[in-house]
């Protein structure tokens, strides 16, 4: 699976680059020059900074199409990359207070009445959905925890409390924007599992979410 996002996130670079490759021939009119561009741009992606995952990603999305992957292929490798790159690059070395645990309003039970997206703790825990249980990891593990409704009240969130790191649970199409659109701020993302259909009653795996958590927190 990871295997398959390198190769996508190299196939969105390959297609960018045909473009200066093919003012670099024009220039030069050697194919050799413009082979190099292509693969230049190939070396430079290995460094996978947000810029080019950005630039794949956007190249990819018109392609998702025959790539794949439910129409995601694009969203699936920014959060596989991405979130290999916030977890290789800070594993083990923040702090939980400054880890944010960013949640979809989806994870609410439909016909749940308490109003939980400006407090969370609103929350009574009676167990009918993910979300008590995501309190009580928070409560447990020190992280500051947020719920938003989309991609302009997540924004908000991050901007406000400041994190180090974010921590988010959404489904493939708004983890993939949203990660990018979180930059500079880095992001390990968890998708979420919808039995229910889109956005209605949605599930997390708890246990993934904790694992992700302990893996920006504590050394391995
Ligand atoms: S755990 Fe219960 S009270 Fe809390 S949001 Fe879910 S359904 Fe509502």
């Amino acid at each position: 699976m990871r295997s398959n996002n390198i190769f996508h996130y190299h196939l969105g670079l390959t297609v960018f680059s045909f473009f200066p490759a093919v003012i670099v021939f024009l220039t030069t009119h050697q194919w050799y020059w413009a082979a190099a561009t292509v693969v230049l741009v190939n070396i430079l992606g290995l460094f996978r900074t947000g810029m080019f995952l950005a630039i794949s990603f956007h190249v990819l999305k018109p392609m998702a199409g025959i790539l794949g992957g439910e129409g995601f292929a694009a969203e699936e490798m920014v959060i596989s990359l991405g979130s290999d790159k916030t977890l290789r690059k800070l594993g083990g070395s923040v702090p939980a207070g400054r880890i944010l645990l960013l949640l979809p309003h989806c994870l609410q039970r439909h016909d749940c009445d308490r109003r939980i997206t400006f407090n969370p703790y609103n929350c009574i825990r009676c167990g009918g959905c993910p979300v008590g249980s995501l309190l009580d990891l928070a409560d447990r593990t020190g992280v500051k925890i947020a719920i938003a409704t989309g991609g302009t009240l997540a924004r908000r969130h991050i901007r406000e409390l400041r994190p180090l790191a974010v921590v988010a649970v959404a489904c493939p199409r708004d983890l993939g924007q949203g990660m990018l659109d979180a930059r500079p701020v880095p992001v390990a993302g968890v998708e979420n599992t919808r039995p229910a259909g889109d956005c209605l009653d949605t599930q997390v795996d708890i246990l993934t979410v904790e694992e992700t958590i302990s893996r920006l927190t504590s050394a391995t």
